[in-house]
């Protein structure tokens, strides 16, 4: 007799974006697994409808309002309901579901895996900047609904998925790899001069921009210690990184018998999404498995922290504490954003976060009120900062 499979409900945040669309092409492939609930979006509304008449979609929310109509047009003919707007997409975080996938970039995501967590199940994130700027809130908010958070990001689902949680007195410390992004071969004087081109172009991964230009200053490593230490409860000095260049090995856990685990596979997005998709069965990746025999060498590095201070100052926050790991991440936001957009160097962006973590700050930080206000008051400080030096700038070429 064929087993009855259960269907799951499941729901997608930043659907439209590379984790996103991944996620998309999973839930395709799987369809007789799934039904689709919620996919959510910012502006590309033709995209968004597309993808939810694809799945069956109940609901369709697009963030920017002013993108609803154009939504709306596009799902005319069809049973899914169009929304517009952040109370739309908030409200819709609250909708419950078996499995939800948050793949929204930066703090955007912050209110709607807050909200998601009483409501679904399982809570797979992708979107680390809401774990390192608020990792205690969120943590202790999933243990309070008993729900599960499945990492996504491919070093932590890596490492969750050799962690023995029932060993974890025996583990020395966690090995994070990283590429080291496009300019780890490039002199500190061709990185002074890197063009948002250069920085968004990744050797191995295809990802969105910002997470791009993080991999590239090797921020998003440091955005990833922060985060290990929130999923996995391990201190700083048990969090390691190591330079891996060909991104097959994703990471590892260091046991005291002399043993490392590790998990690899091909860089593709798909590996981690599927297994927190499937979890905690393992389900058909539709993405090509690594062929380990076309493997002519597998190699690993010290980190230079001369060249990429990120980490340091990433290893300096996590030991802060405090406001100092959303002060990081609020100022790498902004300071990314403008570098797209050609307004600062690349080496400004470091600069500028090193800048606001030695500044003092009393304000407290457990809420997510006191956490969003915090954040903005952040941002606002670095939008000026970044005003003035641009003036200055000028000022000197003038
Ligand atoms: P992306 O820029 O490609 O996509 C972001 C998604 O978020 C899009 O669907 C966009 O519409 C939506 N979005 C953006 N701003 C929004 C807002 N203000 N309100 C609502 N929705 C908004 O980003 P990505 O590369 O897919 O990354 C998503 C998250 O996953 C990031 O936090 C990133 O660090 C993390 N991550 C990505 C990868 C990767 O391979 N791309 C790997 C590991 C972790
Ligand atoms: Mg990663």
């Amino acid at each position: 007799m064929k087993s009855q499979k259960t269907i799951r409900t499941v729901s997608v945040f930043g659907s439209t974006g590379s984790v996103g669309q991944s996620t998309i092409e999973l839930l395709k492939y799987h369809s007789d697994l799934y039904q689709v609930e919620v996919l959510t979006a910012y502006k590309n509304a033709s995209l968004l409808a597309d993808q939810a008449i694809a799945l069956g979609a109940k609901y369709a929310v697009i963030g920017d309002e002013t993108k609803l109509p154009e939504l709306k047009e596009a799902l005319k003919n069809y049973p899914v309901e169009a929304m517009g707007g952040r109370q739309a997409l908030l409200d819709m975080a609250e909708h419950s579901v078996d499995w939800v996938m948050m793949a929204i970039v930066g703090m955007a995501g912050l209110e709607p895996i807050f909200k998601a967590l009483p409501n679904g199940k399982t809570v797979a994130i992708a979107n680390k900047e809401p774990l390192v700027a608020a990792g205690h809130l969120l943590m202790s908010r999933a243990e309070d609904y008993g729900t599960t958070i499945l990492p996504v990001d491919s070093e932590h689902n890596a490492i969750f998925q050799v962690f023995e949680q029932d060993n974890r007195n025996a583990i020395e410390k966690i090995i994070l790899t990283a590429s080291g992004g496009p300019f780890r071969t490039w002199s500190l004087e061709e990185v002074s001069k890197a063009t948002p081109e250069q920085a968004v172009k990744h050797p191995n991964w295809s990802m969105g921009a910002k997470i791009s230009v993080d991999s590239a200053s090797m921020m998003n490593k440091g955005l990833e210690i922060i985060e290990a230490h929130h999923l996995f409860k391990m201190e700083p000095d048990k969090i390691d990184v190591v330079i891996h260049p060909q991104s097959i090995v994703h990471s590892m856990v260091q046991y005291h018998d002399g043993s490392v685990l590790a998990q690899m596979g091909t860089p593709d997005m798909k590996t981690p999404i599927v297994n927190a998709l499937g979890y905690p069965d393992r389900i058909k990746s539709s993405a090509p498995s690594l062929d380990i025999k076309t493997l002519s060498s597998l190699t690993f590095e010290q980190p230079d922290l001369d060249k990429f201070p990120a980490l340091r100052l990433s290893y300096q926050a996590l030991r802060e504490g405090g406001v100092s790991p959303l002060v990081l991440n609020a100022t790498n936001e902004v300071a990314v954003a403008a570098f797209l957009n050609r307004g600062i160097p690349f080496l400004g962006i470091v600069e500028i976060v090193e800048r606001a973590l030695n500044k003092e700050r009393k304000e407290p930080v457990s809420t997510l009120e006191e956490i969003l206000f915090l954040d903005q008051t952040v941002r606002d400080e670095t939008h000026l900062l970044i005003h003035e030096t641009i003036q200055n700038s000028l000022k000197q070429v003038g």
